[in-house]
């Protein structure tokens, strides 16, 4: 038997993808929300942005990715505004994983990342009994 891992700072958390669609939500237009100005002005609306192909910078492997995903990551998430002391923990939390093309993050890098609260905090708040934006353990099914 595998024994069940605690989860703690170092457990990895990513943004379920499948969690928006069973909770009537849509992952695009989520996405749509946290383009900056530039980037929304060029995709007006989720459905102007089409699946592209990313490769990733160490393995080389290529995956598709949503163009708005890949502008967040390549753009967006580089400005200083995309998570600032006044964006909301658990907004913050999401925007840091969509920045790292949702490559799952433990609640220490969560930290870094939004440079607020603590890693046990957000671990709590991440282990809550709601599921905020689809963001749970990587090993959960
Ligand atoms: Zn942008």
């Amino acid at each position: 038997m595998a024994p069940v891992a605690r989860p703690d700072t170092k457990t990895l958390f990513h943004i379920d993808l499948t969690w928006f669609e069973k909770n009537g939500r849509d992952l695009r237009e989520a996405m749509h929300e946290v383009l900056c100005d530039e980037c929304r002005a060029r995709y007006p609306s989720p459905s102007d942005a089409h699946p592209v192909d990313r490769i990733h910078p160490q393995t080389a492997e290529v995956t598709r990715v949503d163009a708005l995903w890949e502008s967040i990551v390549d753009h967006c998430a580089q400005k200083p505004g995309f998570i600032t002391p006044a964006t909301p923990l658990t907004a913050a939390i999401f925007r840091a994983l969509l920045a790292n093309g949702n490559q799952p993050m433990s609640s220490e890098q969560l930290h870094k990342r939004v440079g607020k609260s603590s890693a046990a905090a957000i671990l709590k708040l991440l282990l809550g009994s709601e599921i905020e934006n689809g963001v749970v353990p990587l090993d959960s099914k």
